[in-house]
């Protein structure tokens, strides 16, 4: 499991936002991946004002309580929603130039952390993981070693929020059934890459996970699901609790 932090150099993410907050515009912030066409995030949709977030995201930041983690914090539009909330968050990702600019946009507690770095330890009431947060987990089998991090950052009784879609519709056929290879990787496991301007990124795995087969890992490794929401297109909003 790859514990790094990214480097500059290696961070077109982390550039795109560095450049949306000191000129509020970006270049394109270009997408590769093994599954879809290339396609582009819009970096404004990365800054998000609490009231523009989606209905997912804002049940997860109501459901936020005690002393929170948000994983993969980015430029901290959740963190900074938390704190006007006058709730207590602490922000990590592995984009040093994303920790900056979540520090200038005014996030107190904003770290250079990787989730899996098992020199950061903690003990939290609520793990954030939100914009298809289940990505960070990268494949399957990384979930074993996934639920072990999250025995040791969770406080007793603390939960898990994370969102993410189930992307068998990709695979729907004209008359509704839906034709997936089981001798294939699961559909949920994308390979993507980034590029803005002339800095590309290291291609990177990002898992997209059914509920059915998260509940079953999650009960294989000693956790319970429940289901909180639905979005409007295969999206889900679920709380992990530990057993
Ligand atoms: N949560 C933010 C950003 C989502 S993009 C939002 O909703 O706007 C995903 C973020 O996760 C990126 O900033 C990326 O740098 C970070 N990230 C990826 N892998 C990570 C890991 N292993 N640990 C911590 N952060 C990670």
């Amino acid at each position: 499991m790859n514990t790094n932090l990214l480097t500059p150099e290696k961070d077109p993410m982390g550039h795109a936002l560095t450049d949306y907050l000191n000129y509020g515009k970006a270049g394109k912030l270009r997408v590769f991946s093994t599954l879809f066409e290339e396609d582009e995030i819009p970096v404004k949709q990365l800054f998000r004002k609490p009231e523009e977030l989606p209905a997912l995201e804002q049940t997860a930041l109501q459901l936020a309580a005690g002393n929170i983690l948000d994983v993969g914090a980015g430029s901290g539009c959740h963190s900074l929603a938390l704190q006007k909330a006058g709730k207590k968050v602490c922000g990590i990702d592995i984009s040093p130039l994303s920790v900056e600019v979540m520090k200038q946009r005014g996030v107190t507690t904003a770290k250079q952390i990787n989730l899996f770095d098992t020199h950061f330890t903690g003990q939290f009431d609520t793990i954030l993981m939100l914009m298809n947060g289940s990505g960070i987990i990268g494949k399957l089998e990384n979930l074993p070693a996934f639920f072990r991090r999250m025995k040791l950052l969770l406080a007793p009784g603390g939960t898990i929020l994370m969102d993410s879609s189930d992307l068998r519709y990709l695979f729907e056929e004209e008359d509704g059934s839906f034709l997936i290879n089981l001798n294939d990787d699961y559909y949920g496991e994308i390979d993507f890459r980034m590029q803005y301007k002339n800095i590309q990124g290291e291609s990177f795995h990002w898992l997209y996970i059914d509920y059915q087969t998260l509940d079953l890992y999650a009960q294989q490794n000693g956790f319970c699901t429940e289901l909180i929401q639905e979005g409007e297109h295969y999206d889900y909003l679920v709380r992990i609790t530990q057993i």
